[in-house]
Formats: C-alpha cells, sequence, structure tokens
C-alpha cells in the first residue's frame, strides 16, 4: 500500500459502508469522501448540481455519470499529494472505475484497496426502511434493531429525526436493483487488478470493523 494510499468502500445501500467508513478514515487518517453525502448537501443548496441530481436520487436511480465524474475529478485535483484518500459510494459503474482510474494515474495514485462489503437483500430492505438519521449530527438509528430512547429525537444532541426520501420502501427496491445490475459487477474490475476483498456485513458493526481494520493492516504491511 502506498503511504498517501486510495481505498475504496463498495456494497450495496444499507451495508453499513457510512459507519464504517467514518471509523476506517479516522484511524487511519484517510480523507473520507462520500458520492452521496456530497450530492445530498447539493440538493439541499439547490446548486446546479443538486437541481439535476436530485429527481435520480429520490427515485433510487444513479446520477449521471458525467456529473459524478466531475464532482470527483475536482476534488482529486485539490488532494495534497500526501493525503490518504477513502472513498464511499463512488465508483458505482463501470465507467465511473475508468475514469477513476485515469484520474488517479494522472495523480501518480492508484486504488490500493476496494473494500466490498457483503450483505443479503432482505437484511438490506429492512435496514434501509427502518433507517432514521439525525439532522444535526448524523447519526443513524435504527426503528427495529437500534431505536432512539424518544421517538424522533437524537440521543446525542436531541435534534430531530428524519428519513432519507430514498429510504422508502419502493426507492429502497430500485436502489438495490441499481446496486445489483450497474455497481456489483464493479468489483470484478477491481478482483482483477487484485485488490478487492471482500467482507461479510451481516454481522455486527464491532465485527465488521475488526474483519476491516484487519484487511487494511495485513495490506499495509
Ligand atoms: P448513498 O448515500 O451512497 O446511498 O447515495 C445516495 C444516492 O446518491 C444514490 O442512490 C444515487 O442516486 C446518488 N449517488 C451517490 N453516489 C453516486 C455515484 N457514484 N454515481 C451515481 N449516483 C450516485
Amino acid at each position: 500500500m502506498q503511504a498517501a494510499p486510495t481505498v475504496l468502500i463498495m456494497g450495496p445501500p444499507g451495508a453499513g459502508k457510512g459507519t464504517q467508513a467514518g471509523q476506517l478514515a479516522e484511524a487511519f487518517k484517510l480523507r473520507y469522501v462520500a458520492t452521496g453525502d456530497l450530492l445530498r448537501t447539493a440538493v439541499a443548496n439547490a446548486t446546479s448540481l443538486g437541481v439535476e441530481a436530485k429527481g435520480f436520487m429520490d427515485a433510487g436511480d444513479l446520477v449521471p455519470d458525467e456529473l459524478v465524474i466531475a464532482l470527483i475529478r475536482e476534488l482529486a485535483s485539490q488532494l495534497p499529494s500526501d493525503a490518504g484518500l477513502l472513498l464511499d459510494g463512488f465508483p458505482r459503474t463501470r465507467e465511473q472505475a475508468v475514469a477513476l482510474n485515469d484520474m488517479l494515474h494522472e495523480l501518480g495514485r492508484r486504488v490500493d484497496i476496494a473494500i466490498d462489503i457483503q450483505v443479503p437483500s432482505e437484511v438490506l430492505v429492512e435496514r434501509l426502511s427502518g433507517r432514521w438519521i439525525c439532522s444535526s449530527c448524523q447519526t443513524p438509528y435504527n426503528v427495529n434493531s437500534k431505536p432512539p430512547v424518544k421517538d424522533g429525537v437524537c440521543d446525542r444532541d436531541g435534534c430531530e429525526l428524519y428519513q432519507r426520501d430514498d429510504d422508502t420502501e419502493q426507492a429502497v427496491r430500485n436502489r438495490l436493483a441499481v446496486y445489483a445490475q450497474q455497481t456489483k459487477p464493479v468489483a470484478n474490475y477491481y478482483l482483477d487488478q487484485k485488490v478487492l476483498v471482500t467482507l461479510d456485513g451481516n454481522q455486527p458493526p464491532d465485527q465488521v470493523r475488526s474483519h476491516l481494520f484487519s484487511a487494511m493492516r495485513s495490506r499495509s504491511s
């Protein structure tokens, strides 16, 4: 692994990428970039990107490649050469993976490790349709498995919880279908590059984290 590694975290919606990625970024001092978060901010601020992206996102479809690739290209161009990078939710299509490869090549970098967190679909539907998020600190809750102490209110800061527009059951099913069709095959791209690590995400988050950290350490040594 390079001194300033480039790490990808992949897997279906609801696999726990965000939770794991936050801890990974902190422990391994990686700059964390989640395209979903960037796009949601663009939508909230009604930027031209946000206005274009919103309809696709609400329906659970992918935002067109050229928009997302341009977003990552801009970020990559501003990345200090000694900064490690953790990408969450990108690439999601083969075109994005090829574009990322070219961008990194220009910067003298490459993908060092692509982590694919796997979870069965029926578990994902339950996780996502029960998910509520703090409107302020973004802490995730689940009405089935990790409810807040007080309904609709964040335990940490008392702010209101909200459900993402694309966490409705219909959008969730579409997101899973889109993932199976367009994103799952991207793992093969990284398998061919011999950087793919597959983890079982259908276990408690602490166990997933422990396997994830071991995989990172074994690549670093
Ligand atoms: P996420 O928070 O990663 O689940 O992303 C939420 C939504 O943002 C997705 O369902 C897509 O509509 C959009 N999105 C995020 N990342 C990408 C990407 N790499 N390519 C296309 N659309 C994306």
